[in-house]
């Protein structure tokens, strides 16, 4: 057994989840997870088959990206996730898609609009879209993709616990949550509700907004204190 064995594991089965859940096409997608003790992310190794992945590729880097074990280089969204990590500090993991609807909402750089329960119940607002980069933030461009998303996140005042997902103008989402596999289920939820927003804005030609009281009583049934949704050991932090 390896020092980071679990961790790898973790991600690894995240990563299998992306592409079992229709979420990666070809080799677009990367979910990591984060040992904040330890210092250290683990993440998809770039450009290897999912098929033929095992835990050997997956790649740990401290929290500049220096590989600390692993023989592969780690995926090119790396600086992302760092900064992500470092900015969310209840982050323990994310995931990276070229999901479908999700990345046509981000390259329409329309939000999404909080039209449903579904919505509601993952994400407590609408999922917002970054601005551009501009040319000169193109150098480290994976790193200032993650420092516009903590920019739109302190701006707006948006909470990173309750809204654990963001569209990257003309590029696509990211999610992340308390580990990779929660990571990986806002992402599978978010490409649901990015589906729906988009049939729904085509029977109407606008977004509708769920009626507040509707919206807090599916965030707050799931999430915070008073939460009852599903089985007591669940609790979501
Ligand atoms: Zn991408």
């Amino acid at each position: 057994m390896g020092a980071y064995d679990k961790l790898k594991e973790n991600v690894l089965i995240a990563n299998k989840a992306l592409v079992k859940a229709g979420l990666v096409i070809l080799t677009w997608g990367n979910a990591s997870e984060i040992d904040r003790e330890r210092g250290v992310v683990a993440i998809k190794p770039s450009g290897v088959d999912y098929d033929r992945m095992s835990i050997n590729d997956i790649v740990v880097t401290d929290l500049d990206g220096n590989v600390v074990d692993g023989e592969l280089k780690a995926s090119s969204d790396l600086g992302t996730h760092l900064e992500i990590y470092k900015n969310f500090k209840n982050a323990g993991g994310v995931v990276h898609t070229h999901s479908t609807f999700a990345t046509a909402w981000a390259q329409a750089g329309q939000s999404i609009v909080c039209s449903g329960t579904t919505h509601a119940d993952y994400f407590y607002g609408a999922v917002p879209v970054t601005r551009s980069l501009k040319e000169d933030e193109t150098g480290d461009y994976e790193k200032n993709t993650g420092k516009i998303i903590a920019e739109l996140f302190e701006k707006e005042k948006i909470d990173s616990v309750s809204v654990p997902a963001v569209l990257v103008k003309g590029h696509a989402p990211f999610t992340w949550g308390e580990n990779a596999a929660k990571a990986v289920e806002n992402a599978v939820v978010l490409e649901q509700v990015a589906k729906t927003a988009f049939i729904t804005r085509g029977i109407l030609s606008f977004s509708p907004e769920l009626e507040k009281h509707i919206a807090d009583k599916h965030y707050f049934r799931k999430h915070g204190e008073n939460a009852y949704y599903g089985q007591k050991k669940e609790k979501r932090q």
